[in-house]
Formats: C-alpha cells, sequence, structure tokens
C-alpha cells in the first residue's frame, strides 16, 4: 500500500470507530444494557451472553470463584459490534468499588462512555467515582436514565442532580412520556419524532414539534398535555445540546430508556454513532500522535493471565491509536526496545477469541506474550514515543506476606513479580532490606491475590499488618529525593520500576513530610510510561 492510500485506509478506519465504556453503579442495569447493546449490533450469537460469558469464564481458573461467589465481574473484556457502517468497541469495567484500578485503567482506552443512572436513583456513589475519573481526561459522557417503566423520579429533578452533583451540564435529547405503568416512550427534541416503547423499530414516529395536536392522538390528551409542558419548560431552561461542549466533556445528553424492555437502547446507540467522537490525537512523549497516522502506535492497558487453563500465556490488551496492525508484525516495545512479534492477535467477541486479520485506531487487540508486554507500554512500529497516562493508583491496603513455607521463598518471588506485571498487585521493597511490602487497592483484590498465589502458583500464602497505612510517590529534584531516603530509610521503598516511595504510618505523618519537605511532591497516583 502506498504512503497516501495506507493514510486514507486508516484515517477512513478510524473515523468510523466509537470506542467506550459503560459507567454505573452496580445494579443500575449496566449488563442488561450490554446484551441489548450487543443484539442492536448484530451480535445475536452473544445475547444474552454477557451472564453466560461469565459463568463460562468463571470455570477457566480456581479465582475466578471469587468473583462468582460475590456475584461481581473483576475480569475486564471487549466487545466488539457493528451498526449501520459504525464499528463499536465497547470495553467493560468491573463495578465494583472494591476492584477498581482495572477499571481506571480501562477508561484510559477510551474515547467515552455512557453512564447509566437507575431513573429511582439518580447519581449514587460509584457512579460518582467513576464519573471523576472520565473527567480528569475531559471524557465525553453520555447518560442513560434507566429503568423508565418503572417509578421514576422526576426528569427535572435528575438533571438537576447530574449538574450539581457532577459540575456537569445535562441537556435532554430525549423526553420522557408518560411514567411508569403509564410510560409510553420518548420524545425525541433534536429529530422531533415519538420513539414508542412497542415498536420494533427504532425510527420512531416524525411529528411538527412537542405541540403537534398528531401527538395527542397518539399517546392520549394527557400525556400529550405534560409533555408539551414540560419540554417547554425544559426548552426554555435547560441547556440545549452542544456538540463541542459534549466533546470537551463539560456537557451531557441525557437519553431516557429501559434496558430490560429493550427501549431507547437504539436511540442510545444512534447518538454514540452520531455525537461520540472517533479516537482523537493521543498525547505521548515527546510529541503528540495523531490516528490517521500510517505507522502503528499502541498501548497496553491491562494484561492478563491464563484466561484459558490450556494456554498459561499473559495476554496483554492493546489500545489502538494509530496505524493499521497486521498478523506477523513485529513491534517495538519502547520500554525497553525489544522486538515483539504479533503472529496471532486476538481480538474478544465475548468469551471466543477470534484471530483478527487486521485491527485500526480505536480497537482493542490482545497480544499472547510470556510476560514481556506491560501494563502502560507502548509499541509502535520503530519510533521512540510513549503515550501518557496510564495510572497505578497508591494502594490503601499494605502487607507483608506470610509464607506458610519458608522453602517456598523464591517461587513466591516470581510469583510476586509475575502478578505485579500483572498489575494485579503492587510490591514495594523497603530500602533497609526489611521484607517487601505487598499493597492492593481493595479487600477483593487482596483475596485474588491470596487465591492465585496458592491455586496458580502453589504458593500458599498469608497476610501481615505493616506498620504503614499511607503511601506516596515522591517526586522533585533527584537530590533532594536522596536526602529524603538518606533521612528515612525504614520508611522508603523501590516500586516495581524502580521509582521511590515514601511509606507513613498515618495521614497525619503525610502531612507533616509535605510540610517539612516542600520542595517534595507525593503523589497518590503514578502514570506508567
Ligand atoms: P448491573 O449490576 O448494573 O450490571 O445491573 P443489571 O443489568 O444486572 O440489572 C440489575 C437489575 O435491574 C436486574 O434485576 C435487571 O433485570 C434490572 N433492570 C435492568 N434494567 C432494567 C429496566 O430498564 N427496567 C427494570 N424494571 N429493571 C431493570
Amino acid at each position: 500500500m502506498s504512503e497516501t492510500l495506507a493514510v486514507d485506509a486508516v484515517a477512513r478506519e478510524a473515523a468510523r470507530r466509537r470506542t467506550f465504556a459503560i459507567i454505573a453503579h452496580p445494579d443500575a442495569g449496566k449488563t442488561t444494557l450490554t446484551e441489548k447493546l450487543l443484539l442492536k449490533g448484530g451480535a445475536i450469537q452473544l445475547a444474552g451472553a454477557v451472564r453466560a460469558k461469565g459463568n463460562a469464564r468463571r470455570t477457566r481458573s480456581d479465582w475466578m470463584k471469587i468473583e462468582q461467589d460475590r456475584g461481581i465481574s473483576v475480569a475486564t473484556s471487549v466487545m466488539t459490534f457493528e451498526r449501520a457502517g459504525v464499528v463499536f468497541n465497547l470495553l467493560d469495567t468491573p463495578g465494583h468499588e472494591d476492584f477498581s484500578e482495572d477499571t481506571y485503567r480501562t477508561l484510559t482506552a477510551v474515547d467515552a462512555a455512557v453512564m447509566v443512572l437507575d431513573a429511582a436513583k439518580g447519581i449514587e456513589s460509584q457512579t460518582r467515582k467513576l464519573f471523576e475519573v472520565c473527567r480528569l481526561r475531559d471524557i465525553p459522557i453520555v447518560t442513560f436514565v434507566n429503568k423508565m417503566d418503572r417509578e421514576a423520579r422526576d426528569p427535572f429533578e435528575l438533571i438537576d442532580e447530574i449538574e450539581k452533583t457532577l459540575a456537569l451540564d445535562a441537556a435532554p435529547v430525549a423526553w420522557p412520556v408518560g411514567r411508569a405503568s403509564e410510560f409510553w416512550g420518548t420524545y425525541d427534541i433534536l429529530a422531533k419524532r415519538l420513539m414508542p416503547v412497542d415498536a420494533s423499530e427504532d425510527e420512531g414516529i416524525p411529528v411538527s414539534g412537542y405541540d403537534d395536536p398528531k401527538i395527542a392522538e397518539l399517546v392520549g390528551e394527557a400525556r400529550a398535555t405534560a409533555l408539551a409542558e414540560e419540554v417547554l419548560l425544559a426548552e426554555a431552561g435547560l441547556k440545549p445540546f452542544d456538540l463541542q461542549a459534549f466533546r470537551e466533556g463539560t456537557l451531557t445528553p441525557v437519553f431516557f430508556g429501559s434496558a430490560l424492555r429493550d427501549f431507547g437502547v437504539g436511540h442510545l446507540l444512534e447518538g454514540l454513532a452520531r455525537f461520540a467522537p472517533p479516537p482523537g490525537a493521543r498525547e505521548a512523549d515527546p510529541r503528540d500522535v495523531e490516528p490517521e497516522e500510517p505507522r502503528l502506535t499502541g498501548f497496553v492497558f491491562k494484561v492478563q493471565a491464563n484466561m484459558d487453563p490450556n494456554h498459561r500465556d499473559r495476554v496483554a490488551f492493546v489500545r489502538l491509536c494509530s496505524g493499521r496492525l497486521t498478523k506477523g508484525m513485529r513491534l517495538r516495545q519502547v520500554r525497553t526496545g525489544k522486538q515483539v512479534p504479533v503472529n496471532a492477535p486476538l481480538f474478544f467477541f465475548a468469551k471466543e477469541r477470534q484471530v483478527a486479520e487486521e485491527a485500526w485506531p480505536g480497537d482493542v487487540v490482545g497480544i499472547a506474550n510470556h510476560g514481556t508486554l506491560r501494563i502502560g507500554d507502548t509499541l509502535t512500529e520503530g519510533e521512540e514515543v510513549n503515550f501518557k497516562g496510564v495510572p497505578s493508583f497508591a494502594p490503601e491496603i499494605l502487607r507483608h506476606v506470610r509464607l506458610e513455607d519458608p522453602m517456598l521463598a523464591k517461587k513466591l518471588r516470581t510469583a510476586l513479580d509475575q502478578l505485579a506485571e500483572e498489575g494485579v498487585v503492587q510490591i514495594f521493597r523497603p530500602l533497609d532490606g526489611s521484607p517487601p511490602v505487598v499493597g492492593v487497592v481493595g479487600q477483593l483484590q487482596l483475596d485474588v491475590l491470596q487465591s492465585r498465589l496458592k491455586v496458580e502458583y502453589g504458593v500458599p500464602a498469608g497476610f501481615d499488618a505493616t506498620r504503614w497505612q499511607v503511601l506516596r510517590w515522591i517526586s522533585g529534584d533527584r537530590a533532594q529525593i536522596e536526602r529524603w531516603a538518606a533521612t528515612n530509610r525504614g520508611d522508603t521503598a523501590e516500586d516495581h520500576d524502580g521509582e521511590y516511595v515514601a511509606l507513613f504510618s498515618s495521614d497525619w505523618r503525610r502531612k507533616r513530610a509535605e510540610e517539612d519537605f516542600p520542595e517534595l511532591k507525593f503523589h497518590a497516583v503514578r502514570e506508567q510510561h
């Protein structure tokens, strides 16, 4: 392919991709919505398989039992489907608050997010947390108010809550017609059409506006009057939809529907196709990368081991940022300069692995490897660029590992190193040579670690408390950092990549250190590179 042809093809393919995640508080309806989206995308064989997939996956290795027992999903997967010429990559994120690092990293790999709210509950704790992560990167958010078939809160009140609690402008693009058991469907504010709940198609019924007399004939007098009054109020008092503000992450279009009854899902998908951005320029060192560049770039945002007990390899999930990936390419791992062969890149159509022929910006592919690829790694066709922004979060639980059999010390070390590369645990080695400290973000992550050590590596282990509660990465002038380390040897450690961290016995101590060492910065988040 000539260079110009390649640029054209990459630009065309990138432009028709929408890579997104769904953020929601548990029970808001994320799973149900995912199923319905896949159905709409023609992925019929997957219908109802989102849950079934969970069961199949859980049999793959014993540690997955934990998520089964707790009824939550720990692993992230990628689902690709196509509709009306648009390729959607839906990156699934685990919703449980205990295990959110994966979620955070997944959100670095998307270009937009759908925020699902339960119409009776509005913004819940986990919605807010996930939203804050999206805000860090100004990810555009589409809101789907779900469960409109049941008792719901007033739409004005919900919109007000989004604006107030998230400090995000909210513009309704649909408006509910009737409520709860009287729910008839929605009125599409932008396209001026009625969308009935029981219509088999998503086309809707065109009307001249919310005051079209035809509406009363269709939905009944009472509902038509209420609709006309409400939309009049909404148009006068609420923000109108503004594409630019949405793309900049300061305004969210609001859709109403019911995932369970498969209502409003087509409208949402249409909205994603029309409004959500295709892959854009990505920040990198020493230069930003544009998606239509002919040479391939991408970064690893997740590593997962033992997805299949028959292959003990690890799979690195790579988000492509430019160029075209084909089978048999050799890519450069920028961190080490190593060549990584990509003989069988994997697409993840729910549970089945499929060998992809090619992939484009916005797509996510799995690359099997023996542990070479790490979270945060940039892959290129040779250029020395590094994507920024795949974060590590300061662990909230710090423990010493207690071995039941001291003969297994070496095995434990290998296991911990591998699990650290996969992002399951973080390892910190104190400078004074005392035993290493493992750090996790939540209790569930600790359970997963314990289970995997035993099941996969044959190393039964327990955990003991440490004298530390708080961990921070240190940055600043090298000499100052060394001075810090010399005076606080017992409370300074190196992370997996040799970066210094400070360990504190309390948050009060951390604050004291910040006052005593104003020239140093103590970070709760570290961006990997
Ligand atoms: P998740 O935890 O966010 O993945 O939520 P689920 O998709 O598992 O849904 C939680 C519960 O809400 C399930 O019992 C669903 O059947 C129910 N649910 C989901 N969407 C709707 C909806 O639109 N209407 C009603 N009435 N129930 C729903």
